[in-house]
């Protein structure tokens, strides 16, 4: 192997570096350097016009460096393919922060870091606001009520969405996420070129460097890739403009959002769920298929202190029918139940039939005997 092919190597290393890392080609050259304990490219072909030559640990060193932002190198599957595949509970990373354990997960480009009764979140796109989670019932204890902590995690968070973010800037086009002299980008779905972009969710106006900057969020609102488009088509014959994206120069990732949640299952005790909990209770009462029919249709009404009355219709459900699992559960919710009986539209002709036996089969024959034998049967698609 020749000199000129193991700087060749770097330099080819340090232009996937650059791709991942939207950077340009001299930025990327400087980091591959330092990894090498050089202070910028300049000194390392100074040292190898001299005759040095990086060994082939040298190399391996930066192959490994480089793969951490271009994750399909040397044939590899592409970033987002490697994302989709890993084991859902399989962290990316574990670690401690002031003797605190954490894990932290990515999924499609998104950060998950999380510890005991914390997490933080932080979104694919550059500009995304880092969202710090603590749960409630760890809100006096957990570690995430001091900044300094945060501070903490949020570096070690963020480290892992530089590479995600470098992940899928390799998987897409160069030109998706570097302008060319006219400003252009291509969309990095479906393959679109132009200078000037729109965002259908906000009605923004975007240049392809804002757009690109972001990894292709909606620097405005953070509307994902599929709702940026190059021309605001579903504007057409409003009066409303789009509105030049604008924000400062030197923008950077904004504050942590602190939230306290409760993540714990919640059961809302609403009349939703109190008329669904009746109903099946109600099933478990009736022994017929006219009881059971009887159940279904039941007009069950919950009011605002969660007192509750069910309407049955007298020929479904016999007057004097036992109903104690209906009065157990709304025992049990603190609901009190009232039974209301009235005339309502039979499903089907001789309700008397829903009650001779406990049988669905049964029933349904006898029916559909009595049906054909005194009356009609319309099987919609087979009689006209
Ligand atoms: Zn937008």
């Amino acid at each position: 192997m020749t000199k000129k092919t193991e700087i060749d190597q770097l330099k080819l290393l340090a232009k996937r570096f650059a791709h991942a890392e939207r950077s340009n080609h001299r930025d990327a050259l400087d980091a591959i350097a330092a990894e090498l304990n050089f202070p910028h490219w300049k000194a390392l072909t100074v040292k190898a016009s001299q005759g040095w030559i990086p060994s082939e640990e040298n190399l391996t060193k930066v192959d490994a460096f480089v793969r951490e932002y271009f994750p399909s190198l040397g044939g590899k599957p592409q970033f987002i393919e490697q994302s989709m595949s890993r084991p859902i509970g399989e962290p990316i990373k574990v670690g401690k922060i002031d003797g605190h354990a954490y894990q932290v997960f990515e999924f499609s480009g998104d950060i998950r870091m999380e510890g005991d009764g914390w997490r933080i979140l932080i979104g694919e796109a550059d500009f995304s606001q880092p969202v710090v989670e603590i749960e409630t019932t760890h809100k006096e204890t957990s570690p995430a009520k001091n900044r300094g902590f945060v501070d903490k995690a949020l570096e070690v968070a963020e480290t892992q969405a530089v590479k995600a973010r470098a992940g899928i800037a390799s998987d897409w086009p160069r030109r998706s996420t570097k302008p060319n002299a006219k400003g252009e980008v291509v969309h990095p779905i479906h393959g679109d070129r132009a200078a000037e972009w729109f965002c259908l969710h906000c009605d923004g106006k975007m240049t392809g460097a804002q757009i690109a900057e972001n990894l292709w969020h909606c620097p405005s609102c953070g509307a994902s890739p599929l709702d940026i488009f190059t021309s605001p088509w579903w504007l057409e014959g409003s009066d409303v403009q789009p509105t030049a994206v604008e924000y400062a120069k030197d923008r950077k990732r904004p504050e942590p959002k602190v939230e306290v949640v409760d993540s714990r299952p919640t059961l809302r005790l609403d009349e939703q769920s109190i008329s669904l909990l009746l109903r099946i209770a109600l099933l478990e009462d009736a022994n017929t298929p006219g009881e059971r029919l009887g159940a279904l249709l039941a007009e069950i009404n919950v009011d605002d202190e969660n007192d509750a009355w069910i309407t049955f219709d007298e020929d479904l459900w016999p007057d004097d029918k036992d109903t104690g699992s209906a009065i157990a559960v709304a025992d049990k919710l603190g609901v009190k139940l009232e039974f209301v009986m009235t005339c309502m539209t039979f499903p089907f002709t001789w309700p008397g039939l829903g009650h001779v036996t406990t049988s669905t089969r049964e029933y349904v024959e006898m029916m559909l005997h009595a049906y054909e034998e005194h009356g009609v049967v319309l099987r919609e698609g087979v009689d006209e």
